[in-house]
């Protein structure tokens, strides 16, 4: 990377995904006066409609690929399955970052758990499963109930699968279409919590508060700052997000997804997994926090240096899901709500088609509420009017 000088102004950041979260990244890096180059299969793309260059062509079609590295200074992603082909074909090109060397780790749950250990972090209890034998001899050490999960390609609670006692490993096995695998045990966690952070070009990590994050359907329904953890977990939430950002060597925004750990020695933090972009737990950050995780992640990759967040009160986010989204109206006299919507065609059942975020000033600490007290104009006296 020694060769990258930081963007200027005008300068386009190559974008691969056109969904809500590149939709985002355009957003946070037009404000900052670069732009964006959006490239994605779908016809749909919600991104499209906020940039002014896009390329709708397949990940594997070389020679759009070569015009759109062609075209732009730096390129990202929003997602973490970049095919690795088409990683190593533009990086040849241009800086792909982060780097796609990260993308190896974070593509298959077995090197990710492996390397997360590696960092002596904790996480659930695991096993590689290859054939349905290993299911038996996994649930052996690690005890049941148990999660098999493909290594692979796996989100939203998709390619993956719960095993009960009563449960038969073999028809989990078939469910995941016999792909390898790993098993973990199954982790009767008290909350689900992330951290969201940022490392820069110079090394910089800088993270935002540790998110509450509640699911339903296996998809994030709420996500809630500050979390209820004590600051002892939050800090070391933080600092495995930090541990992690170093050893991938990383360059923008990530997500650590965890799991909080209650029992008699108190509460503790394991990893679930790692999301090597901008993530769905951030999306408060926008509108809660003085900088966004979008905007983070365009200062990293221009090579410019991150923000310093300061979140803005209380914040609670809502994922609109599918139809949801035709309820928009309800939010727009709602006090503190800020209602954000992707733009999508569809309204599909468990697609993600907005959020709101609800910031709630913590008014006693806020410097502005004196001067908002001071300057409430004052009842006039009784029949003077
Ligand atoms: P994942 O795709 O690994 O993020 O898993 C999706 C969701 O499934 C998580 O947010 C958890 O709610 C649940 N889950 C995943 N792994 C485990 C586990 N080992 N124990 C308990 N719940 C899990």
């Amino acid at each position: 990377m020694s060769e990258f000088s930081a963007l200027k102004p005008g300068a386009t950041i190559g974008i691969l995904g056109g969904g809500q979260l590149a939709r985002m990244l355009a957003l946070a890096a037009a404000r900052l006066g670069l732009k964006c180059h959006v490239y994605a299969p779908e016809p749909d793309s919600c991104a499209f409609g906020v940039v002014r260059r896009a390329t709708l062509a397949e990940y594997d079609d070389e020679a759009s690929l070569a015009r759109f590295a062609e075209e732009v200074d730096v390129i990202t992603y929003e997602f973490e399955n970049v095919p690795s082909d088409t990683a190593a074909f533009l990086s040849s090109r241009k800086p792909v970052l982060p780097d796609p060397a990260v993308l190896a780790t974070t593509q298959d749950r077995l090197i990710e758990k492996d390397f997360i250990a590696s960092l002596g972090i904790p996480t659930a209890p695991y096993a590689a499963i290859t054939t349905v034998g290993d299911i038996k001899t996994a649930t052996g050490k690690i005890g049941l109930p148990a999660v098999l999960k493909t290594r692979r390609f796996g989100y939203d609670g998709k390619g993956q699968v719960k095993i009960g006692a009563k449960d038969d490993p073999a028809r989990a096995w078939r469910a995941l279409g016999e792909a390898p695998c790993i098993l973990e045990g199954f982790v009767s966690f008290a909350r689900e919590v992330s951290v969201v952070a940022a490392r820069g070009m110079d090394g910089e990590v800088v993270s935002f508060d540790i998110t509450e994050n509640e699911h339903t359907d296996h998809i994030l329904k709420y996500s809630r700052v500050p979390a209820k953890v004590s600051a002892p977990v939050a800090k070391d939430g933080r600092r495995i997000a930090q541990a992690i950002a170093e050893a991938l060597n990383y360059v923008g925004t990530l997500a650590v997804e965890l799991f909080v750990v209650k029992d008699a020695k108190g509460e503790r933090l394991l990893v679930n997994e790692i999301a090597p972009r901008v993530h769905n737990s951030g999306h408060w950050t926008i509108d809660g926090a003085t900088v966004s995780q979008f905007e983070q992640h365009i200062r990293a990759v221009a090579g410019w240096p991150l923000g310093k967040p300061i979140r803005r009160g209380k914040i609670e986010m809502i994922n609109l899901i599918g139809a949801e989204i035709d309820g928009y109206a309800r939010w727009l006299d709602v006090p503190n709500a800020y209602l954000h919507n992707y733009g999508k065609p569809a309204a599909r059942p468990g697609r993600k088609m907005g959020h709101v975020t609800k910031v709630m000033p913590e008014i006693a600490d806020a410097p502005d509420a004196k001067v908002a007290r001071k300057a409430k104009p004052k009842a006039k006296p009784k029949g003077r009017r």
